[in-house]
This record gives structure tokens, C-alpha cells and sequence, in this order.
């Protein structure tokens, strides 16, 4: 057996495109933060400013990789 088996340890987050916006500032959203009350986007900055939305999500799926500003 020569192959193996690459295993992911983290769920790829679904692509984030220039349609996904910042539910505060309208810019393009990195972060996904899914709530109990419906879905979250935020930008950069704001997934930074508002840390209690992502703490209170269910999951969160950061597409910024490694952009932390
Ligand atoms: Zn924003």
C-alpha cells in the first residue's frame, strides 16, 4: 500500500464569493456565522469587532486563511 489517504482535519467551508456581504458594511463577507436565528456574514474587520456573534454561533466558517488583519 503506497497510497494514502490525505485527510482533512477541518470541514472545507463552502467558497465565499464576491455575492457573500458583510451583514454590517456591505463588504465582501470571509466569516460565516451560523445562529440559531439564521446565518451571519461578516467581513474581516467585523468577524474582529463583533466576537460575541461568533462565540454564540453553532458553527462558524472562516474563509480570511490566514488574511488576520
Ligand atoms: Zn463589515
Amino acid at each position: 500500500m503506497t497510497h494514502t489517504n490525505e485527510v482533512s482535519t477541518h470541514e472545507a467551508a463552502e467558497a465565499f464569493t464576491t455575492a457573500d456581504r458583510c451583514d454590517v458594511c456591505g463588504a465582501q463577507a470571509w466569516v460565516r456565522a451560523f445562529l440559531s436565528t439564521g446565518i451571519l456574514l461578516f467581513c474581516a474587520h467585523h468577524a474582529r469587532a463583533y466576537p460575541a456573534a461568533l462565540e454564540q454561533a453553532d458553527r462558524v466558517e472562516d474563509g480570511r486563511d490566514g488574511m488576520f488583519i
